[in-house]
């Protein structure tokens, strides 16, 4: 069976599993749903039978086929890698050696490790960890202290020019470095003693891209990011990849981490060494909220109608438009939700200095939303009265008030002046009869 034979077949064939289930939610998830079932499909048919040894390696590794070509299709699929390189993704992975990586962890919350080891569909430690060896890691590295110190010095000996060094936290450079060491080194000693032997670096999280938390004003520590050291010639400069977010996208961290294991580079970057497939577009662009935004339709409190109806953040300060991120299509939780669906404004931590750019909760620029104000309150006003035409008029009257005879605009004062006798029972004050008015105008 050929690639255009699963265009047809895979909708049909993965019904029921997780990217089907997701078609139908918006137009970008239909879209990554849809290339994924693709090449997925396509990897199944075109590329596993050629290499039944890959199959038999991956069932003694406790790999199972299906776990591997779902991983193989989400990674292309968020790296946005055409069909054709699908299959040298499978094959290069299900082949590969073992890549040697060294993880330093400077000023950070560990967040960014608890993302990573977050990662899903498929389990990503799975998978990655029979692919890569992790020599070094604060969080999971089983020996530490000495041990621990002389596994990284053994590690860059043995790999000098081949091994991957992913850097998490930010790096302190005021007062000679001294606001954070490990083994009584700085972490500024350490990234260069490090970064020598690396063939490539991967910066995880706002505080190793741009300086994060750290580095907010006034930046007491004298916090930098890796690309700023490199600028700097304070450290040898490698290829280096930026994954910024607080903490990153899970899949963003393996995604690239498969990209480089299976061909020995990082996918096409930004300015910003930022992987442009999960970094080219603004929260805002892929936003399910953005319907709202565009009509005018705004939160302004957390618990007002807007807020429960699902409307736009942006008065609320969401920095959706001036961020750029994948949450909005790759989500977090095994894909449940983020922060905006959840209700709360992006507070834009996968740009620089996000933490000085004002007050969380100020809109970026209200005069991009002016309401209609007085559009809004007649609408308020037309609900309300369409609860009091349904409460009390509909004993005499259609449901339907546009089958009145009497003009709308007349029935107010009619039922003001308590010249209709049956009328007079009813007891409406000035404002309710306002908006019952309002509510007939509006059916007419
Ligand atoms: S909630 Fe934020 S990202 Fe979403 S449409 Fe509104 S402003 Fe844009």
């Amino acid at each position: 069976m050929g690639f255009r034979d699963c265009q047809v077949v895979a909708p049909i064939a993965l019904v029921g599993c997780d990217w089907a289930r997701r078609i139908g939610r918006c137009y970008h998830e239909y879209r990554a749903a849809y290339s994924r079932t693709n090449v997925l499909a396509y990897v199944h048919c075109s590329v596993m039978p050629k290499h039944p040894a890959l199959t038999r390696d991956l069932s003694g590794r406790g790999i199972s086929r299906r776990a591997f070509l779902k991983f193989c299709s989400v990674a292309a699929s968020v790296l946005a890698l055409p069909p054709e390189a699908v299959g040298s993704l499978v094959e290069s992975l299900g082949h590969s050696a073992r890549l040697p990586i060294i993880w330093l962890s400077f000023q950070e919350c560990t967040g960014c490790t608890e993302s990573f080891t977050r990662s899903h569909a498929p389990a990503v430690e799975d998978l990655l960890f029979d692919y890569f060896s992790l020599d070094y890691h604060h969080t999971l590295q089983a020996p530490s202290g000495a041990d621990a110190e002389s596994a990284r010095l053994d590690s860059m000996r043995r790999f000098q020019g081949r091994y991957l060094l992913i850097v998490d936290g930010s790096i302190p450079l005021a007062r000679g470095g001294v606001y954070s060491t490990i083994g009584g080194r700085t972490n500024l000693a350490m990234l260069k003693e490090c970064g020598e032997g690396a063939a490539a670096v991967i910066a995880v999280g706002s505080c190793a891209v741009f300086g994060g938390l750290p580095a907010a004003s006034p930046n007491p520590t004298g916090a930098v990011g890796v690309l700023a050291l490199m600028e700097q010639g304070l450290i040898a400069k490698r290829p280096l990849v930026n994954l910024p977010g607080c903490p990153p996208l899970p899949i963003a961290i393996s995604s690239v981490l498969a990209h480089y294991i299976a061909f020995g580079r990082f996918p096409a970057v930004d300015d910003m060494q930022r992987p442009l497939s999960l970094y080219g577009n603004t929260v805002h662009e892929r936003c399910s909220r953005f319907r709202f935004f565009e009509e005018r339709k705004f939160v302004k409190q957390f618990d007002d109608e807007g807020a429960r109806k699902g409307w736009c953040l942006y008065l609320l300060g969401c920095r959706g438009p001036l961020t750029h991120n994948a949450c909005a299509v790759h989500k977090w939780n095994q894909g449940t939700s983020f922060p905006i669906e959840s209700g709360h404004p992006c507070l834009g931590c996968a740009e620089p200095g996000f933490w000085d750019r004002g007050g969380f909760y100020r809109c970026i620029d209200e005069t991009e939303c002016t309401v209609d104000e007085s559009h809004e309150s007649r609408e308020d006003a037309a609900s309300e009265g369409q609860n009091l035409y349904e409460d009390n008029c509909v004993y005499c009257h259609s449901i339907d008030p546009g089958a009145l005879r009497t003009d709308p605009n007349q029935i107010p004062h009619l039922l003001r002046s308590g010249e209709i006798r049956s009328h007079r029972r009813l007891q409406f004050s000035d404002e309710q009869l306002d908006q019952l008015g309002e509510y007939l105008k509006s059916r007419k």
